[in-house]
Order: C-alpha cells, then sequence, then structure tokens
C-alpha cells in the first residue's frame, strides 16, 4: 500500500534496524522503543488491523508468534517478553498494517494502561 509506512519499511524505502525477515514477515525495531527491547512484528502483506484477517492468512499470524519466540531465544529474553497488539482507536493503533509489539528487558506492568 503506498502510503503505509511499515509498506515502506518492507520495499526498503526507508530503512529500520531489522533483526529477522523471512518471505513472510519481518520484525525490525521499534523506532520510539517503549522498553529497553521493543520490537515490531509485521506481515509483509498489508492487512490493516485484525479486523481485517482472512482464514487464509493464519498461516501468517502463526508465523509471526514462531518469530516472537525465535528473536526472543536468540536475544536470549528467557525472563521473559510480551507480545501485545493494538487494534483501531481504543488500543491506540498509529499504524494501519498489522504488527504486534515484543516488548521486553524490563519487568513489564500488567494491566497495561
Ligand atoms: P501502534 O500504536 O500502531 O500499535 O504502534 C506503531 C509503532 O510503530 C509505534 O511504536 C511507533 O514507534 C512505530 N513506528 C512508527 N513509524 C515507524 C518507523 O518509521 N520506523 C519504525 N522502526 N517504527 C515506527
Ligand atoms: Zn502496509
Amino acid at each position: 500500500m503506498q502510503d503505509c509506512v511499515f509498506c515502506k519499511i518492507v520495499k526498503k524505502e526507508i530503512p529500520a534496524e531489522v533483526v529477522y525477515e523471512n518471505d513472510d514477515i519481518l520484525v525490525f525495531k521499534d523506532i520510539k522503543p517503549a522498553a529497553p527491547v521493543h520490537l515490531l512484528l509485521i506481515p509483509k502483506k498489508h492487512i490493516p488491523t485484525f479486523f481485517d484477517l482472512k482464514e487464509e492468512d493464519a498461516g501468517l499470524l502463526g508465523e509471526l508468534h514462531l518469530a516472537a519466540a525465535r528473536v526472543a531465544r536468540e536475544m536470549g529474553l528467557e525472563k521473559g517478553f510480551r507480545l501485545t497488539g493494538n487494534c483501531n482507536q481504543d488500543a491506540g493503533q498509529l499504524v494501519f498494517h498489522l504488527h504486534y509489539h515484543l516488548l521486553a528487558g524490563r519487568t513489564l506492568h500488567w494491566p497495561p494502561g
């Protein structure tokens, strides 16, 4: 999608610190980290929100979760991490290209704000 910042990162039109990539997904560092480790996990395909997911995207979601575990293990995050996805305005979604945040490196409070 033309005006989507994450699609631009997928197409390498704007830079990002990529930590994992395969044919379907991309994992990169958040530009404004909210924790010592703050990664974004995205499908390369433009899906605006969780409401736009289709049955055929089930495998893609599995890949994102597997990538979270893989990257967390590689980064030595055995103490834990949080994987969270914001959907629409009440959750504070700012970028309308589906993504998960992976947060780690400090104690994360619950419930979140
Ligand atoms: P949301 O509020 O939509 O769940 O989160 C969007 C996230 O994307 C925010 O944490 C924000 O810092 C991050 N972000 C926005 N633009 C860019 C960018 O150009 N590069 C990177 N690496 N992260 C971005
Ligand atoms: Zn997009």
